[in-house]
């Protein structure tokens, strides 16, 4: 059998620089408030979900001296950050090398450990048409 090769988009990243803010907006486009929310203090980044009926928003917005997000603001702005797909975990480390030997370039030598515990390997935007993937998985 051959394995499958696209997944289900898990969540669209979006960076934000006031997440209060970002909250307080997204709260009243989608009629709800978010459901989960997490500092990954590691990461440098603090998240607020939304879950929307076939996907999730996370709204990411920079935490403590040497956050990537604040990185990220200070050269584009708020705005999307990167799409993540949901890999099952027997074929996420597969799929991860199955994309490194495409030529997309892993942000960190192994995955990390992300929001709501999940697994996740970033892919550069450079070599992915110019959106940062995210591959994440249940451990
Ligand atoms: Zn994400």
């Amino acid at each position: 059998m051959t394995p499958h090769t696209s997944f289900p988009v898990d969540h669209i990243g979006i960076a934000v620089s006031d997440l209060s803010e970002a909250i307080a907006h997204y709260t009243s486009v989608f009629g709800q408030g978010p459901d989960h929310l997490e500092t990954l203090e590691a990461q440098g980044v603090s998240v607020a979900f939304f879950t929307t009926p076939t996907s999730s928003v996370e709204l990411l917005s920079p935490w403590g001296e040497h956050s990537p997000i604040a990185k990220f603001l200070d050269k584009k702005g708020p705005g999307l950050h990167h799409m993540a797909y949901l890999v099952p975990k027997e074929q996420y480390l597969a799929e991860i090398k199955r994309l490194t030997d495409l030529g997309l370039k892993p942000l960190t030598p192994s995955p990390n450990l992300g929001a709501k515990g999940k697994l996740v390997q970033f892919f550069h935007p450079r070599e992915n048409q110019g959106v940062l993937m995210e591959l994440c998985s249940y451990k």
